[in-house]
């Protein structure tokens, strides 16, 4: 298997993001890689008056080629954030984008900080998981393992077919969304999904700040979710559009989760960076329920040469009580 921490310059921002201190910095620089390679924007970072002295302080860049290339600290300047994106632009995705997740069976204990990212960080109603993490046993006298589950963005959903009226869709990046501002709540796509990923909002969020209910709803960002709608695992696309990692992959301390772009042919879990072809193969992933014919997005690596025993942090949280599976 081929580790392609050298060649590989698709989502590098990911790893270069996780050496940075704050997303600003992240945003800056990836705005500045476009500005650095030629790109047309009107807006230059080199202009007047960010060319004093030089810093010494050199930044890792990705230029629109696919380089690394190197500038100095001085030269950046603050941009502000990234608009946001129309409904029509959220509905159409990221063009040339070809979403895609591994999970590492092999790596999972059951930690579970996949899910309170999740849930935390999508204001999910307390009781609600979009990540499931099932224990597994495939056979009496096989070993049991872990199995996070997301939504499998699948090339054939069976939950889009079957939407009345076309609240949830699929993009052009493969990502699987749910525009609450359309869903009556029927529950058709709940019943259509074979993976058993989609939850009802029977109750509004816990917790909705003030900012947020504020904002113009976006079904890129899913918050705030709308009782009597559905929501689901996105693949954090409001994440993604600005080059970081789904919450889920960033939160895991033992790299479970690797993200890319099939297109690019890369998937990193922050740390590593990996061809996904290679890694599928070299790993015998596989994808859930594949005789159905949904083409998931989602592979798994198997549970062999497990890191952990399937026991370790299990039954216990660290406070020493039981921990209570809401699946
Ligand atoms: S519950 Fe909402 S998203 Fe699901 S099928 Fe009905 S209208 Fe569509
Ligand atoms: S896993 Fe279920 S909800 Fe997700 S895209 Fe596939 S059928 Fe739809």
């Amino acid at each position: 298997m081929g580790a392609s921490n050298e060649k590989d310059n698709t989502l590098k921002y990911f790893a270069m993001k996780n050496e940075s201190a704050s997303r600003r910095d992240f945003l800056l620089t990836a705005l500045l890689a476009g500005a650095a390679a030629g790109c047309s924007s009107p807006y230059n970072p080199f202009e007047s008056d960010t060319t004093g002295p030089a810093s010494g302080e050199k930044v890792k860049l990705l230029s629109v080629d696919g380089e690394i290339i190197e500038v100095d600290r001085a030269f950046l300047k603050p941009v502000p954030d990234l608009p946001a994106v129309s409904n029509k632009e959220a509905r159409l995705g990221i063009p040339g984008k070809k979403f895609v997740m591994v999970i590492d069976l092999s790596r999972c204990k059951s930690v579970r900080k996949c899910q309170s990212a999740c849930n935390h960080m999508h204001h999910i109603h307390s009781g609600q998981n979009w990540i499931k993490v099932y224990p597994m046993q495939d056979a009496e006298h096989t070993a049991p393992y872990w199995q996070p589950t997301t939504c499998m963005h699948c090339d054939e959903p069976p939950c889009v077919k079957v939407c009345p009226v076309d609240a949830t869709f699929k993009r052009q990046d493969g990502i699987v969304l749910i525009d609450s501002d359309r869903c009556i709540g029927c529950r058709f796509c709940m019943a259509a999904c074979p993976y058993s990923t989609r939850v009802f909002n029977w109750e509004s969020p816990d917790t909705v700040t003030e900012e947020m209910s504020q904002q113009p709803y976006s079904c890129e960002s899913s918050m705030p979710q709308k009782k009597g709608t559905v929501g689901k695992c996105d693949f954090c696309p409001d994440m993604t559009r600005q080059g970081e990692l789904p919450h889920c992959v960033s939160a895991c301390p033992n790299g479970v989760f690797f993200f890319g772009d099939m297109n690019q042919d890369t998937v990193t879990n922050g740390a590593e960076t990996f061809r996904f072809s290679e890694l599928v193969k070299d790993k015998a992933g596989y994808r859930l329920m594949e005789d159905l014919g949904t083409k998931p997005s989602v592979y798994y690596l198997p549970p062999v040469n497990r890191n952990f025993p399937f026991e370790s942090g299990l039954e216990k949280d660290s406070t020493g009580h039981p921990i209570k599976q809401i699946n």
